[in-house]
């Protein structure tokens, strides 16, 4: 028996380890085991199964060589899986993937998600037009491309959208699009099977990605890094990415170096509709539907559902099958009895006016009532542009609306400083910042 303690016999074989693959390999799965105790067999704590599959299948002849092996020659240790504290010998068959998953996920886009069909409101115009030139000119206008913003407001139907318009117009295009999960699972499949670099290739030769939903990379560090990487090879090798997430980039708990990359191109925000848009949106998917729905009608139900577009959709929907099946003409009665429980408070939110003012105003350093007021000096006419492009995107209530709690500006003084300040976001990078920590000043 060798006199080495356990502890000694870690420290070598994570400085084996060391040597024996790169930085970020080494960073990514092997730094972050711990090893417990000082039981026998030794045992090692893992953030996820990953690690372990990950260890046990690229390096097990290491792991023999360096601790205690069974009869079959497999080394004996114990592992513990950080969260839920599940001990999982390893003995215990691994679970396999049941199927080999296929990089070259057939490419389906939702064919109702075209641009055709996306109604355009103050909310989403400028999201909208930035995709259509990402579409139509890939790489040349903004890469990447970065759509944040809630649930359900359209920024699948958005990446869709785009997918649509390259297959009909740059035929010879590669694209792909996929979930950030589907992208985990292709990478932990390639990663046991030591075929990452196929799937780098595969990646490498496409000229458009699409990622939606980036924020599921968050707590997911080994696989960060690896994404991290194939975004930079592509961005370098002059291919498009476009990327979905709910938050924006500074607010995704991922590395600086993966928000860097992911700021480089365009961000972008997509907004819950005004009400106007969302009666627009209403009707279209009515008319769809074929569905008549009276105007004062759609009116109504958009001043109570206001902050998400699908549940709009579920709300024609619902409607429209009510009416068919008790053979009912649409009436406010009617939609309260179908669509009661899916209105939202009236009480909108702690978001008002006078709270974006107030948060701007602490922002730049201006007094609410200057805001308010209608001094044209450029220290206080920004910021009140600013407040305005806030109130815009925030409040889910008409321009006109709005814009009479400015002390009575009119509507089109609203969308020209929205406008405004929507062209300067998309290359002040300052300017942006400042919205954004405003943004959550507001809405904390
Ligand atoms: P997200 O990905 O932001 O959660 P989706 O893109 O899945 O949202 O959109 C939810 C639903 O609302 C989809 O059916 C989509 O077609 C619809 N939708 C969203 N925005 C619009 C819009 N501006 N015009 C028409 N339909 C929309
Ligand atoms: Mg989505």
């Amino acid at each position: 028996m060798t006199t080495e303690t356990k502890e000694d016999v870690w420290a070598d074989f994570l400085s084996f380890m060391q040597n024996r693959c790169s930085r970020a390999e080494y960073e990514n799965w092997i730094a972050p085991i711990e090893r417990i105790g000082n039981s026998d067999p030794i045992t090692l704590q893992v953030p996820n199964v990953f690690v372990q599959e990950y260890l046990l299948d690229n390096y097990q002849e290491a792991l023999a060589s360096f601790f205690p092996k069974d009869k079959k020659g497999f080394p004996l240790i114990t592992f513990l899986i950080k969260e839920g504290q599940k001990e999982q010998p390893i003995k215990t068959p691994l679970m396999r993937p049941k199927k080999k998953p296929d990089m070259e996920h057939e490419l389906r886009f939702n064919a109702s998600y075209t641009f055709d069909n996306f109604i355009e409101g103050p909310s989403n115009q400028f999201i909208k037009s930035a995709a259509l030139a990402v579409a139509s000119r890939p790489t040349k206008s903004y890469n990447p491309l970065f759509i944040h913003g809630g649930v359900g407001l359209g920024k699948t139907h958005l990446l869709h959208g785009i997918g649509h318009f390259v297959k009909q117009h740059h035929k010879k295009m590669q694209i792909q699009c996929i979930t950030t999960e589907a992208f985990i699972n292709d990478l932990v499949y390639h990663l046991r099977n030591k075929s990452v670099d196929k799937m780098k290739r595969y990646y490498r030769n496409l000229d458009i990605l699409l990622v939606d939903d980036i924020q599921f990379l968050q707590n997911r560090l080994n696989f960060e890094e690896e994404f991290c990487n194939m975004f930079e090879a592509l961005i370098n090798s002059n291919k498009q990415i476009v990327i979905t997430s709910d938050k924006p980039p500074g607010q995704l708990q991922l590395s600086e170096r993966m928000i860097a990359r992911m700021e480089w191109g365009l961000v972008a925000h997509i907004g819950t509709p005004d009400l106007e848009t969302r009666v627009a949106i209403l009707q279209y998917k009515a008319e769809q539907t074929g569905l008549k729905l009276p105007n004062q009608i759609a009116f109504y139900i958009a001043e109570h559902i206001y902050s998400n577009v699908r549940q709009l959709e579920g709300a024609i929907n619902r409607l429209g099958a009510f009416c068919r099946l008790m053979h009912l003409e649409i009436s406010q009665e009617v939609v309260d009895k179908t669509l009661g429980e899916m209105f939202q408070a009236p009480a909108r939110s702690k978001i008002s006016v006078d709270r974006i003012l107030h948060s701007v105003a602490s922002m730049f350093n201006v007094r609410e009532n200057d805001l308010r007021g209608s001094s044209r000096a450029k220290e206080v006419a920004f910021p009140r542009q600013i407040a305005m492009y806030l109130a815009k995107e925030l409040l889910g209530e008409s321009l006109m609306k709005i814009a009479s709690s400015f002390g009575g500006k009119t509507h089109s003084t609203l969308l020209h400083a929205w406008k405004k300040i929507a062209k300067q976001l998309e290359h002040d990078e300052i300017l942006r910042r400042q919205i954004q920590m405003t943004r959550q000043n507001i809405e904390a």
